[in-house]
């Protein structure tokens, strides 16, 4: 029987998704202490619930932080999980002055990913979650086999940037995401984000745990009437966010109902990839 894939992906952003958000925060060392805990303490143990459960994982790193912090990329590439591009200064791709300026800050941390890792990450997750218009044109360029950016699907589709002028469709293939199954939409919390409140845990759990047995439910379906599906369930975490020791037993209270249908595949972003050309190239 088909198993119902589940990628489970961690955006390593350290003190940069503070810097991104407000440059003042580079002179305010709270606001980058609530980042730096994402390496020191949210990151080991994050890895120690994946060990537990002996899982793989998807994590998106920016260039910045694996040459700040050269023990992390070690850290991640044991030879199962995959490792991403998540650009090198964290900068939402619509900033960026111009498309030499975009593109020389993505092979700024593919370089130095690559020499860290030994080998070529071949996918791209935007630091904002946005493309600015010129994002498609160099990550193409760049050869990059996937992203996972986009919002509006519960599939695995190619992308396609035809809603904007001037988009396309591709032929990376786009692991969908959303706010909902994103840990910074209900815990991601400053005084200087207005309005924001963090939300309880059992909340976010049932919430997740809905979208998980949604989700399947839809995959099953697919399944039995067509074979196979591309379905699949894409978490996005944060090391700092995830990562404190309440949360982290909100991920493993998923992973637990989750595996209690006794029927799904815990995989990486490369290997969702790879299946996905399979099944509509061969
Ligand atoms: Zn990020």
């Amino acid at each position: 029987m088909k198993k119902m894939p589940v990628l489970l992906t961690f955006d390593v952003d350290g003190e940069m998704i503070w810097r991104c958000r407000d440059p003042e925060n580079a002179n305010r060392p709270v606001a980058l202490s609530l980042g730096e805990y994402g390496i020191k303490c949210g990151l080991p143990r994050v890895l120690k619930t994946l060990k537990k459960f002996d899982l793989p994982a998807t994590f998106f790193v920016p260039g910045f932080i694996a040459e700040k912090y050269p023990h992390v990329i070690p850290l991640l590439n044991d030879g199962r999980n995959d490792i991403g591009n998540h650009s090198y200064s964290h900068t939402y791709p619509d900033k960026f002055p111009s498309k030499e300026a975009e593109e020389e800050d993505y092979k700024k941390a593919q370089k130095i990913l690559t020499e860290q890792l030994g080998w070529e990450p071949k996918g791209y997750r935007s630091p904002a979650w946005e493309y600015s218009v010129h994002s498609l044109d160099i990550i193409e360029e760049m050869g990059f086999e996937y992203a996972s950016n986009m919002m509006g699907s519960d599939s695995i589709e190619y992308l396609d940037t035809s809603a904007v002028p001037g988009g396309r469709k591709s032929k990376i293939v786009e692991l969908p995401i959303h706010w909902i199954l994103d840990d910074a939409a209900f815990w991601m919390y400053s005084v200087r984000i207005v309005g924001k409140a963090m939300q309880p845990l059992e909340s976010v759990l049932d919430c997740w745990c809905r979208e998980f047995d949604g989700l399947y439910e839809d995959y099953m379906a697919e399944v039995a009437e067509k074979g196979d599906s591309d379905i699949c369930f894409v978490l996005t975490c944060h090391p700092q966010i995830i990562g404190r020791p309440s949360r982290v037993s909100v991920l493993e209270r998923l992973i637990e109902h989750m595996n209690g249908t006794g029927n799904v595949e815990y995989i990486t972003a490369k290997t969702a990839v790879e299946r996905f050309r399979a099944r509509h190239e061969a």
